[in-house]
């Protein structure tokens, strides 16, 4: 498995690859700021609206969405079973 070209900058630290990191973003979807842990597997508390997540965007525009406002979705409950 490679991970070439896939690490988002501030991760290039391959003797670690999967080291969290904490961040704050903010929502695009209820603008509240988000305090949430990033690595190269993934985020916790948002999400980045790219690839597989950007089917649940409601708009062009949302980069990253929040936890409580990504299960507030209505395709993401029934996709996920939270429905
Ligand atoms: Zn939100």
């Amino acid at each position: 498995m490679s991970h070439k070209g896939n690490i988002p900058d501030g991760f290039r630290d391959y003797g670690n690859r999967h080291k969290l990191k904490s961040v704050s973003v903010v929502c695009d979807r209820c603008h509240k700021t988000v305090h949430g842990l990033e690595s190269s597997m993934g985020t916790s508390g948002f999400y980045r609206m790219a690839g597989i997540w950007g089917m649940y965007r409601e708009s062009d525009k949302e980069k990253v969405v929040c936890d409580e406002c990504m299960r507030k979705n209505e395709k993401y409950r029934k996709d996920y079973g939270l429905a």
